[in-house]
């Protein structure tokens, strides 16, 4: 099966633009505007990591790594509403797993609740922000739009001690949800909407899943991130695009809170697969519809999918850097993540023989009850991994697909009076097949020649084709499941009515493989290769020693080449 080629055109741009972050970076250092690097990543515990977070994660993890500095993480768990615990602990082990070290640097922003609040008392004394008791809707409607500039708010004028004591109030549970917010007075003329007088603190009668019931007011995200962020002394808040308008409301917060050294916002590009499904809406609606088997599921690129499907944090991170940093949107091929971990588990996995949709292969001449062992390598193409035994016997498993009773040209496999080489083992002659009433082939004969035990012949007789085989007696079975992506971009990823295009063959169980023995010792995540079928990984979730369960993580061939 030939992949289509992806966009090289991408992972070749933004190579060029990749360090613009760390010319930054340099900049600041050499103009003294800092003397050390600190960064962070900071999720929101509402949902699983994927592998546009790992992008973040690791990029902010590697700054601080190339400039010995610190890399936190941090919760921004401001927003009590979505929060959850079962997503703090999926988070961290996602962060820990991609090699991204926080040591001892795990933060949680509603630690910061009681200095957010001192910060937005700060700013009410300096005259800097005033309660409002315009509801949600006025509030927008207030806010003029990007022709019309802002109405300011009645409530604007407020005295600083008005101000206090309503704010107060607010913290004490006097007011219901949405009565009164705290709003920043900044300029309701502003280009910048974000900057006409922000709502930075709401009331909300929540419990929090760190505070409890503590607090019934919560800091706005805008509000409390260049908090954290300076709290924590980051020197360079990195961020994504969607936040470059909200810049000048981070470095307004930083400046009238009047932290020492605030902390610099610098936004890169999103990173966006092709072919994948990435958004929390979309994913949460496949787990419940049962589509998807949990938001694990090896089709999905959340960081715990690609872990189960068999990708290591080696290839994420050579996927990482291969893509770069943009400041500029784009979409990186699918394949591209593909050709990351051929390259990793290229010379690092053994080849074992295992055989996905079986035919059973007889060989006549061979005595009934023998059994015996020949040695295989483990990986042609690093002998260092040494090789390993695998029984053999008269009675075969191969792949149907190695069998043809009237061959095309061109065909070198089994079919009846060729010769071929059974893989490590000894030449084979075909002789014939049985069928079932509705002609699919249930055996095939052959002869073995055994004076070519290792697969070469003494008078050097030459075979073209070669292959793979499982012995049937000591054969173990397993499942083996096969993956395509869930949606194609090329047939459209949505439907007319908004719904995701699925593909239908997105998933295809194989239940009756039969693999060498040496694989029913494989634990949950241990991968190999299997000759011609690809790399595959126990599953983590479903394999037990009575009944292995392998995912396919990639197929062996892609025509996809990267530019250096
Ligand atoms: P939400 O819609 O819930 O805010 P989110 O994907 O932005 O979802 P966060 O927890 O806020 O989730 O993200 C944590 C960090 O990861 C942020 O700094 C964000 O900018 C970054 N991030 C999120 N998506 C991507 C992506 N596709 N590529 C790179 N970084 C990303
Ligand atoms: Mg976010």
């Amino acid at each position: 099966m030939e992949e289509k080629m992806p966009a090289v055109e991408t992972a070749e741009k933004e190579v060029v633009s990749k360090n613009f972050i760390e010319q930054e970076i340099d900049k600041d250092l050499a103009e003294g505007v800092y003397d050390h690097v600190q960064t962070r990543f900071p999720p929101e515990p509402n949902g699983y990591l994927h592998i546009g977070h790992a992008k973040s994660i690791l990029l902010n993890s590697g700054l601080a790594k190339k400039y010995n500095g610190k890399f936190n993480l941090r919760f921004d768990d401001t927003n009590p509403t979505k929060e959850k615990v079962e997503f703090v602990e999926s988070i961290k082990a996602d962060v820990q797993w991609l090699g991204a070290d926080y040591e001892d640097r795990l933060f949680f922003a509603s630690d910061y609740f009681e200095q957010m609040y001192e910060c937005a008392v700060f700013l009410i004394k300096k005259g800097k922000a005033f309660v409002c008791d315009l509801t949600a809707d006025e509030i927008r409607e207030y806010r003029g739009d990007f022709k019309t500039p802002g109405k300011e708010s009645p409530y604007r004028n407020r005295s600083v001690e008005e101000n206090l004591k309503l704010f107060e109030e607010m913290k004490e549970g006097k007011y219901r949800d949405g009565e009164k917010v705290l709003r920043a007075k900044i300029d309701m003329a502003s280009p910048n909407i974000n900057m006409r007088d922000p709502v930075i603190y709401r009331v909300a009668h929540m419990s929090h899943h760190n505070t409890g019931d503590k607090w019934c007011i919560y800091p706005m995200y805008d509000f409390a991130h260049p908090i954290e962020d300076a709290i924590e002394h980051i020197t360079h808040s990195i961020c994504t695009l969607e936040f470059e308008d909200h810049r000048p409301l981070y470095d307004w917060v930083v400046r009238e809170c009047e932290f020492e050294n605030p902390p610099r916002q610098i936004e890169f590009a999103k990173l966006y697969l092709t072919n994948v499904v990435t958004g929390k809406r979309y994913i949460k609606k496949l787990v419940e519809d049962g589509i998807v088997d949990g938001w694990d599921d090896p089709r999905l690129v959340s960081i715990a999918a690609l872990r189960r499907r068999g990708y290591t944090p080696e290839s994420i991170r050579m996927f990482v850097d291969l893509v770069g940093v943009a400041k500029a949107n784009s979409s990186v091929d699918y394949a591209l993540l593909e050709y990351c971990i051929r390259e990793d588990l290229k010379l690092k996995k053994s080849r074992m023989m295992a055989i996905l949709d079986p035919v059973k292969l007889v060989i006549d001449n061979y005595p009934e009850d023998q059994m015996e062992e020949v040695e295989v390598p483990n990986n042609l193409e690093n002998p260092e991994l040494g090789s390993r035994m695998v029984p053999f016997g008269r009675e075969l498993y191969i792949e149907r697909e190695d069998f043809m009773e009237t061959p095309p040209r061109k065909y070198f496999r089994m079919f009846p009076g060729n010769e071929v080489r059974l893989m490590g083992a000894y030449f084979a002659t075909c002789t014939s097949c049985e069928k079932d009433a509705d002609g699919n082939v249930t055996v095939v004969h052959c002869t073995y020649d055994p004076e070519t035990r290792g697969g070469s012949s003494a008078d050097g007789r030459k075979v073209k084709g070669t292959i793979h085989w499982v012995a049937a007696k000591t054969a173990v079975k397993a499942e083996c499941r096969l993956y395509e992506n869930i949606v194609d971009e090329e047939k459209g990823k949505l439907n007319e009515d908004g719904s995701l295009n699925l593909n239908p063959n997105s998933l295809t169980v194989l239940t009756e493989c039969y693999m060498e023995p040496e694989l029913g010792k494989a634990q949950a995540y241990d991968s190999f290769q299997f000759v011609r079928n690809g790399y595959f990984c126990a599953d983590c979730k479903d394999s037990r020693p009575d009944h292995l369960v392998f995912n396919r993580i990639v197929s062996l061939k892609s025509s996809f080449k990267i530019q250096k």
